[in-house]
């Protein structure tokens, strides 16, 4: 993939980038860490959604005050149990879904209806079957007011940074499941949103695919410096993934902690501290009130 190489992410070859940006991999984590949530990119403040009751049943209490933020340019990962109000939360922070209480800022700006500042992508792939991969790609460009010098530029740009340049005129039911997910964080990245929002992307892949695309999603962060909100419940791909981890707990849905991995990148599944992070996230899902 193009931009980062993984030499250049462990920073030690200060002669590999000529414009001085090796290592921005592990400096982006350390720096945006110690960072005050003023210089949000993302802030929940008391976010909650109860879905009326249909039928019968009772009402659920979806999400129960949920605050945290997510700095400029962080890597943040939401992990928790199914049913734990995930994909409701990534929906209250895309703006497809209305908060109960409480608010979601963008740059400071309420979320109150989606928008081309976040880039979202989906488990599902959400691809359009009858356009093909460059179409898909450039679908959001072509709707924004981008001359179309610049618009087939941006598509090329973005096919170059998921490989899939030769891949260009091919339909998506002709891709691979992996191949399509990187169709959809492309289009997601095209139009330069200043957040990346994610649902499970790699939910629907083998364990091979998802490891590579882990990886891959790395570099693009790495050589993008975009914000990520990445949902999941694997917890071994948070602790791959994150700068944070946010832990969520049921019945409400809620945090229960937010984790800090203080793991170098790459991280290695083997290693002793990936270990010690996996046991303590499992063991905060798996921890009753
Ligand atoms: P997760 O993504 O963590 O599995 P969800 O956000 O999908 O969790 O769901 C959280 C809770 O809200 C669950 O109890 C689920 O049944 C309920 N829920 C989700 N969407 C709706 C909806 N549209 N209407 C009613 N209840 C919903
Ligand atoms: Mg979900």
């Amino acid at each position: 993939m193009a931009g980062v190489n993984d030499d250049g992410a462990t920073g030690d070859d200060e002669t590999a980038d000529d414009d001085g940006t090796a290592g921005d991999d592990g400096i982006a984590g350390e720096s945006d860490a110690t960072r005050p949530p003023a210089a949000a990119s993302v802030a929940l403040d008391g976010v909650g959604k109860t879905y009326a009751a249909d039928g019968d049943g009772d009402p659920v209490r979806a999400l129960d005050d949920v605050s945290f933020s997510v700095a400029d340019g962080e890597f943040v990962c939401l992990v928790g149990p199914s049913g734990c109000g995930k994909t409701t939360l990534f929906r209250v922070v895309a703006g497809l879904t209305e908060a109960t209480d409480g608010r979601v800022l963008l740059d400071g700006t309420e979320v109150t209806a989606p928008t081309t500042d976040m880039g979202v992508v989906f488990q599902e792939y959400h691809l359009f079957p009858w356009l093909t991969v460059e179409e898909n790609v450039g679908f959001g460009l072509e709707r924004s007011d981008r001359p179309a010098a610049e618009c087939d530029r941006r598509v090329d740009e973005m096919l170059d940074l998921v490989g899939l340049a030769e891949f260009r005129d091919a339909y998506p039911k002709s891709l691979s499941g992996g191949m399509k997910q990187r169709v959809a964080i492309a289009r997601a990245l095209a139009v330069d949103p200043d957040l990346l929002l994610m649902d499970e992307p790699f939910g629907a892949v083998d364990a091979q695919t998802r490891e590579m695309l882990q990886r891959e999603l790395l570099d693009v962060w790495a050589s993008t410096g975009k914000t990520v909100l990445f949902v999941t419940h694997d917890v071994a791909e948070a602790v791959t993934l994150a700068d944070r981890i946010v832990v969520m707990a049921a019945e409400p849905g809620r945090v229960r902690e937010v984790v800090d991995v203080d793991v170098e990148r790459p991280r290695e599944r083997g290693d002793a501290a990936f270990a010690e992070y996996v046991g303590r996230v499992r063991e905060l899902i798996g921890a009753h009130p």
